[in-house]
């Protein structure tokens, strides 16, 4: 395989698909997310810092899974309002993002964003395994892509990393990443 833009290689996408109707609000995916995230890993769990979070409406037996996305730097300017059932929810309820305006999908010592890493490491993320109830299940289909995507993949990181770390500085970026490696070694 060369740098030619024209080169495809197979690569495996994995996402995870969400059955509403079938979650029933347990949050065990937000314990595991968050225990497994912990550092040093199991040592704790707290919902706040985990990667998925549940939109809970009790009284209506109405669940949502929710997954960190991408971090962005500015708050987004289009909003838009959601009505279930007739009841309108705020227009960031369902967002994914880890944003300026809100503190969801936040670290909450450090302020650092969260985002789903499809427990890397792991050979099924741990919230998949975790749901009893078959609302999150996790689908993986071959893609062929070319290099000149990967290329634009691998610039748009570098973004969000120069975006970070102008946002938080390179000591606490640094911080962060020695940690998870400490986090790593420790398993
Ligand atoms: S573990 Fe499954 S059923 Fe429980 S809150 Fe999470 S997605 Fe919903
Ligand atoms: S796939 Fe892993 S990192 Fe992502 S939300 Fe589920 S448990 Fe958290």
């Amino acid at each position: 395989m060369t740098g030619n833009k024209t080169d495809k290689k197979k690569k495996t996408i994995k996402t995870i698909r969400i059955n509403v109707d079938k979650c029933n609000g347990c949050r065990a995916c937000e314990v595991i997310c968050s225990a497994f995230h912990a550092a040093p890993k199991y040592s704790s769990n707290n919902p706040a810092r985990s990667r998925i979070r549940i939109i809970r409406e009790p009284l209506r037996d109405l669940y949502v899974p929710v997954y960190a996305g991408e971090y962005t730097v500015a708050e987004c300017a289009g909003r838009d309002k959601y009505t279930i059932d007739g009841k309108e929810y705020d227009e960031c309820a369902f967002c994914r993002a880890s944003c300026p305006s809100r503190d969801e999908f936040k670290e909450p010592d450090s302020g650092l964003p969260l985002k789903c890493d499809m427990c890397e490491g792991e050979e099924e993320p741990l919230c998949v395994k975790w749901c009893m109830h078959d609302a999150l299940i996790l689908e993986e289909r071959e893609e062929e892509v070319d290099e000149a995507e990967e290329q634009e993949e691998q610039e748009e990181m570098e973004i969000g990393l120069e975006a970070l770390t102008d946002k938080y500085g390179i000591e606490k970026i640094m911080d962060i990443v020695a940690r998870m490696s400490e986090k790593d070694q420790n398993v």
